[in-house]
């Protein structure tokens, strides 16, 4: 429960949502997120000793909880890989009036998913790009089968996790033949399959915009298959526009980060595995949330940190994208309304 005034940014957005990196390491290798020739043997991921410990980000999650944050989202890297994950999802778990919920590529699901779910997690949100085995080595380049992460969704639909999201990634020329397969396969199974334009998140992956596939074209390629309607938002500011298929198999979703910016609405604050409080996906500055933790900083004193941290912020990176690149705008509008 909040007992503190609701946080408003500069643009008058409330804090929500918090994301946590809980680690900076992966067994993936995607090509769009941590490639191989950035990632290599010998990268310098972070010393044990710079991670937030499962206490100091148990003490934050308290103060984000009274400041108006409904829900926490572990993410990574890959979370899984953090050793002992369940016993921070067991702190979390007891902050009152929090939802906890986690990002996985899903490689380690199936023999996590009951201990996750043991441990007070509510809902989990699987990625997976491809259903061909051969397109989905290409992306991951470690090696996991695709009936490898499918073991795992089933897994956590067993442990209660549903309902369960997943999550593809779309980049023009890697895996734009497996729209149509995925929805075929996810139809009618509970699972809420969301198809996610592919970003310029950090510098590693080159991106360049024309190998975003922009969310209209997805939904025409689903469409001449399996015919659309558009869906009402969950709740007002809701990221991905929800769909449904109109011979009632279930609903899927569309995160149009790129054609679509949602930055009105963005209620998201991200918190990074060595502990720097990130007011958007694209800041490249973090406000350093651990030194002051380190320095013996107060409970009061970190609250003011954080509350002041949200206040300055005017982010709105998608907004300013999307108005340097007009065409975009074209793109979605060609295909709208289909
Ligand atoms: N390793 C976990 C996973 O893959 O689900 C959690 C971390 S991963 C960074 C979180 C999500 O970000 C995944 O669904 C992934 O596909 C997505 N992602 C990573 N890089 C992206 C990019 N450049 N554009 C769009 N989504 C991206
Ligand atoms: Fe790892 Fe997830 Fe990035 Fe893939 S998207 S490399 S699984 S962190
Ligand atoms: Fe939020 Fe930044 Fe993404 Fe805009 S670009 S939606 S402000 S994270």
């Amino acid at each position: 429960m909040s007992t503190l005034p609701p946080l408003l940014d500069a643009r008058g957005r409330a804090l929500r949502d918090l994301r946590i990196s809980v680690t900076d390491r992966c067994n993936f290798r995607c090509v769009y997120c941590m490639p191989k020739t950035v990632f290599g043997r010998g990268y310098p991921f972070l010393p044990r000793a710079e991670l937030l410990s499962f206490e100091e980000i148990a003490r934050l999650a308290r103060l984000f909880a009274a400041r108006g944050v409904k829900k926490i989202r572990l993410t990574g890297g890959e979370p899984l890989l953090r050793n002992g994950i369940e016993r921070l999802i067991e702190l979390l778990a007891a902050i009152p009036g929090l939802e906890i919920a986690l990002t996985t590529n899903g490689a380690l699901l199936a023999q996590k998913a009951a201990a996750l779910a043991a441990a007070g997690l509510k809902r989990v949100t699987v990625s997976l790009d491809a259903l061909d085995e051969a397109v989905f080595a290409r992306i991951n380049e470690a090696g996991c089968s695709v009936a490898r992460v499918l073991d795992g969704i089933e897994a956590a639909a067993a442990a209660g996790l549903s309902p369960i999201k997943i999550n593809c990634v779309v980049k023009r020329g890697m895996n734009e033949s497996e729209i149509v397969p995925l929805a075929r396969h996810f139809r009618g199974s509970g699972h809420i399959l969301r198809f996610i334009e592919y970003m310029d998140a950090g510098s590693a992956n080159g991106w360049r915009l024309d190998e975003v596939v922009p969310s209209a074209e997805v939904l025409r390629r689903i469409g001449e298959h399996f015919p659309l309607e558009p869906l009402e938002p969950n709740y007002p500011g809701e990221v991905a526009q929800r769909w449904r298929y109109r011979d009632g198999a279930g609903e899927l979703g569309v995160i149009s980060s790129v054609t679509r910016a949602f930055c009105d609405a963005c209620t998201r604050l991200r918190l990074s595995t060595e502990g720097r409080l990130y007011t958007c996906l694209f800041a490249s500055e973090g406000f350093d949330l651990r030194a002051l933790m380190r320095s013996g900083a107060s409970d009061e004193a970190l609250d003011a940190a954080l509350a002041q941290v949200w206040a300055a912020r005017q982010d709105r990176y998608s907004q300013l994208r999307l108005q340097a690149t007009p065409g975009l705008k074209k793109i979605e509008m060609h295909y709208i309304g289909g």
